[in-house]
């Protein structure tokens, strides 16, 4: 299994030299299984993941959907994918504030005036999967996929990938209740290898941000420790969090926890023989 993170701003887009090291394009990562593709979120990292696969010979896949914010469905459109006939692709995502059902997602950004081209153009062979709270998907060749409720505003959920032996999980959007301990997380996270964690802020910023849904550097320690994964990839990273700043969480981490990492835009981890 391996997980290459194609995207890990989190709420829009930066630009500019600042940004240059840790990223900028929204949230999007891919977990290989084998020879399948999981597709986790549709941020603007999903662009050149397009690309990639097109010129690949992997010509089929599953993309999971955390949630419906732009910074997770923005590449939707502009997937290359989906425009050509010979990819075939499922979709899935659970119920979100006034939307039901993972087609609607998809229906709501791909139509006038917002685009100009409706889902209907799309050439590939598409499958719209509605998920639950709770679910646990097989997908065939031995991955598994399990869902979990996140707590974030409009709803969100959790992804767990099983394969082979091999677990990771990606927990973005989602908030904490500081100094009380999230036990369905921590089940949820029981014996996976790696993570990747919403890491919008430090514990020291929290207080301004608490209604946001989103959660710290400093929690995703505390869990990594609490579930007892190998390590953990802090990603969703605030916009105006430069490469300098990200450099000082960087130092401080490798002092806290040598297996707590800074998620990147091309990072790409495999689980079976560590960091690439
Ligand atoms: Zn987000
Ligand atoms: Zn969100």
């Amino acid at each position: 299994m391996t997980v290459k993170f194609w995207g890990t701003r989190g709420t829009r887009m930066v630009t500019g030299n600042a940004f240059r090291r840790y990223g900028r394009k929204t949230i999007c990562c891919a977990v290989r299984c084998g020879d399948r593709i999981v597709v986790l979120d549709a941020g603007s990292g999903i662009v050149p993941l397009g690309s990639e696969l097109q010129k690949s010979e992997t010509r089929s896949l599953d993309l999971f959907l955390t949630h419906a914010h732009y910074d997770h469905v923005e590449g939707i459109p502009f997937f290359q994918p989906f425009y050509e006939k010979s990819f075939r692709i499922r979709i899935w995502a659970g119920p979100l504030k006034g939307i039901e059902t993972t087609r609607d997602i998809v229906d709501g950004l791909m139509k006038e005036p917002y685009f100009p081209i409706r889902q209907e153009k799309f050439r590939a062979h598409i499958r719209y999967r509605d998920l639950g709270d709770e679910a646990v998907v097989e997908l065939g060749d031995g991955i598994v996929v399990r869902t979990i409720k996140l707590h974030h505003p409009g709803g969100a959920l959790g992804y767990r990938i099983d394969f082979e032996g091999r677990s990771f999980a990606l927990i973005t959007d989602t908030t904490h209740a500081p100094g009380q301990r999230d036990t369905a997380l921590l089940k949820f996270l029981n014996g996976v290898d790696a993570f990747a964690y919403d890491c919008s802020y430090r514990d020291s910023e929290f207080a301004q941000f608490a209604s946001f849904g989103h959660s710290t550097w400093e929690e995703a320690l505390r869990l990594k420790q609490a579930c007892g994964a190998d390590s953990v990839y802090g990603l969703h990273h605030m916009p105006d969090r430069s490469d300098k700043a990200l450099d000082a969480i960087a130092d401080w981490l490798a002092a806290e926890d040598g297996g707590a990492f800074i998620a990147r835009d091309g990072m790409e981890i495999a689980l079976d023989c560590g960091r690439r």
